[in-house]
C-alpha cells in the first residue's frame, strides 16, 4: 500500500520553514522502494536568510550564554536523546536502510559526543601565568567563532552531525546543518530535541539542499567554519572553496580500508571481524573493511571461514531482525553491483555472488547480498575504488612487508586493522602504517568521543579531526591576554618596546 509522501522541510529560527520550495527531491524507503518523503531544497537566498538569523541568535544570546547555561542545555539534550534514541533509529532505518540495531548503535555513538560536550567547562579552561614580568599576568581564553556549518553524508545521518553539533554549540557557536538529501529526517528529529532542551531559537538551524545550498554556505561571509563529511572529490572541493573564502574547514573524505591478517592470528576472530566490518551497514561505512590482506599460508582457511559465515547472514528489511539491510538508493545498488562484473572480468574469483539468494523484504528494495572476491590484485578496480557496498576483496600477500606496502601506497588513509597474536608485530604496524585510525584485533577502530576521529591523505582535507580536543579547538579561537595592574604609584610614561623585568 503506498502512502502520500511526507513533506520534509528546513528548520529555521526554531520553527519549520513556512515557504514553498521551487525545487524538491524525493526520499525513499530503501527496503521497499516506496517514495516516502518529498524534501524541500534550499535556494541560495534561503541559505542567506538562515545564516543571517543564526548570526543574530549568536550575537544576541548564545555568544553571551554562561558556561552554566550552556551546560544545562547540553545535559538536558543528552537526556532527551537517550530517551528518544529508538525513535531516531527508526527514522534512520526507514530512510537509510541499515538494520535497527545498527541504527541504534549509530545514535549511541553520537550520544557519546553529547556526553563529552557536557564537560565543556573543563574543556575550555585556559592557562594562567601570574607575574610573568613585574605586575604582569598572562592568560589564555578560547572564544566562539560565530556561525558554523555542518554538511553531512547519507551513511550516518544522525551520528556524523552529532560528531560536530554538540561541541560547536557547547563552545558558544550558532550552527547551520545541511544533511544528506537521501535521509534527511533524523537530523530534523534531533534538532527538535535541542529546542526541547532549551536551546534558544536560531542557534541551531537545518537547511536541506544540494550543491546550491552547499555553495551558498561555502561562500557566505558570515559562515566562519565548515565541518564536512562525504566523498573525497566533494571533500576536496569543499576544502578548497571554503578556505578560498576565508573559512576554517575540516573536510573528511572517502576511504578504502585494509585489514591485514598475519599467519599467527586467531582466524576465527579475524573471520568474524571481516564479516562485521565488511558487511555491517551493507558496507556503507567510511570505516568498513573492503580489502582483506591475507598473509600466506592462511588465505585458503580464512576464505573458507568467511564463506561459511556468509552463508548464515540474512539480508532484508532492517525492521525485521535481519543482519544486513539494503543499499541506500537503486542507483547506488546498481553501481555497487556493476563492480561484481568488473571484478570477474578483471580475473578475480567470485567466491560468493551477492546477486544470488533471497532477501527478507516486501516490495522492490535496493538489495545486494554480501559478496566475496578472492585472488584480487592491486590493478583491479574492485581493489582501487571505494565501492561503498557489501563487497569484500581478499588480496593474498606473502609477507607483513608486502601488506604494509599496499596499505601505505593507497591514496586513502582513514582506518585499518591488523590481526595477530604477536604484540611486537602489532606495535611495529601501529608505528609504520600511514593511516589515521588503527585497530589491533579490532576491525572498526572508531575512536571514543574524547579522542578525535579522522583519517590521513585523501581521507581528510584540513588540519583538524572531528570531536575530542581537536573538535573543541576547531570550534573556538584562542586569545592570549597580557595584563598589568599597576600599583597606585607607577613609574610614568615609557616609549620603549616591552621588556620583561
Ligand atoms: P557525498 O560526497 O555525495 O555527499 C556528502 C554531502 O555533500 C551531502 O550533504 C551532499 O548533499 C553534498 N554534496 C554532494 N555533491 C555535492 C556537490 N557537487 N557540491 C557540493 N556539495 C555536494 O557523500 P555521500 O555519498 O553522502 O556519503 C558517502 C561518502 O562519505 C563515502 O565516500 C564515505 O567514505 C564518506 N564518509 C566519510 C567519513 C569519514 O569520516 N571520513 C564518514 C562518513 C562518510
Amino acid at each position: 500500500m503506498s502512502t502520500t509522501p511526507t513533506r520534509i522541510t528546513h528548520l529555521v529560527g526554531g520553527a519549520p520553514w513556512q515557504g514553498r520550495s521551487e525545487r524538491t527531491s524525493p526520499v525513499f524507503d530503501p527496503a521497499t522502494g516506496e517514495r516516502t518523503g518529498e524534501l524541500d531544497l534550499a535556494s541560495a537566498a534561503l541559505v542567506d536568510e538562515v545564516v543571517t538569523s543564526a548570526r543574530s541568535a549568536w550575537e544576541s544570546s548564545w555568544q553571551r550564554a554562561s558556561l552554566t547555561q550552556r551546560t544545562q542545555v547540553l545535559f538536558r539534550f543528552r537526556e532527551l536523546l537517550n530517551e528518544r534514541k529508538e525513535d531516531i533509529a527508526a527514522l534512520i532505518t526507514a530512510e537509510h536502510g541499515k538494520v535497527l540495531s545498527d541504527a541504534l548503535g549509530e545514535v549511541t555513538r553520537g550520544l557519546e559526543v553529547a556526553e563529552f560536550a557536557c564537560g565543556i567547562p573543563h574543556l575550555l579552561k585556559g592557562g594562567f601565568s601570574e607575574n610573568v614580568s613585574t605586575k604582569v599576568d598572562v592568560y589564555s581564553i578560547r572564544q566562539s567563532l560565530g556561525v558554523v556549518a555542518v554538511i553531512s553524508p547519507f551513511n550516518f545521518p544522525a551520528m556524523v552531525p552529532l560528531w560536530f553539533v554538540p561541541i560547536a554549540i557547547a563552545c558558544g557557536n550558532a550552527v547551520v546543518i545541511k544533511p544528506s538529501e537521501k535521509d534527511p529526517s533524523a537530523v530534523n528529529a534531533v534538532a527538535a530535541l535541542w529546542k526541547e532542551a532549551g536551546l534558544p531559537d536560531g542557534v541551531l538551524n537545518v537547511v536541506h539542499g544540494d550543491k546550491e545550498a552547499v555553495d551558498a554556505l561555502l561562500t557566505h561571509p558570515d559562515v566562519k567554519a565548515v565541518s564536512f563529511v562525504g566523498s573525497t572529490p566533494i571533500a576536496r572541493y569543499v576544502y578548497e572553496t571554503g578556505t578560498a573564502h576565508g573559512k576554517r574547514v575540516q573536510a573528511l573524505g572517502g576511504a578504502k580500508n585494509h585489514m591485514l591478517v598475519l599467519p599467527d592470528a586467531d582466524l576465527d576472530l579475524a573471520a568474524d571481524a571481516a564479516i562485521n566490518a565488511g558487511f555491517g551497514s551493507a558496507g556503507e561505512r567510511c570505516m568498513a573493511i573492503s580489502a582483506l590482506l591475507a598473509v600466506e599460508p592462511v588465505a585458503d582457511e580464512l576464505v573458507s571461514k568467511i564463506t561459511d559465515r556468509m552463508g548464515k547472514l540474512v539480508t532484508g528489511d532492517g525492521r525485521r531482525g535481519c543482519d544486513m539491510g539494503p543499499l541506500v538508493t537503486a542507483q547506488h545498488r546498481d553501481k555497487v553491483a556493476s563492480y561484481l562484473d568488473a571484478g570477474v572480468e578483471a580475473g578475480a574469483t567470485l567466491v560468493v555472488d551477492g546477486r544470488e539468494g533471497d532477501v527478507d523484504a516486501d516490495g522492490e528494495g535496493y538489495f545486494l547480498r554480501p559478496t566475496l572476491f578472492d585472488h584480487v590484485s592491486r590493478d583491479m578496480s574492485i581493489y582501487q575504488d571505494e565501492i561503498f557496498g557489501p563487497v569484500l576483496s581478499v588480496v593474498r600477500v606473502q609477507s607483513y612487508d608486502e601488506g604494509l606496502e599496499l596499505i601505505n601506497d593507497n591514496p586513502y588513509g582513514n582506518g585499518t586493522a591488523i590481526f595477530t597474536n604477536d604484540g611486537g608485530a602489532a606495535r611495529r604496524f601501529q608505528n609504520e602504517v600511514e593511516v589515521g585510525m588503527v585497530g589491533i584485533n579490532v576491525p572498526i577502530p572508531v575512536p571514543m568521543a574524547y579522542y578525535s576521529f579522522g583519517g590521513w591523505k585523501n581521507s581528510l582535507f584540513g588540519d583538524s579531526h572531528a570531536h575530542g580536543m581537536e573538535g573543541v579547538n576547531f570550534f573556538t579561537r584562542g586569545k592570549v591576554v597580557t595584563s598589568r595592574w599597576l600599583d597606585p604609584s607607577h613609574g610614568g610614561i615609557e616609549l620603549g618596546f616591552p621588556r620583561n623585568t
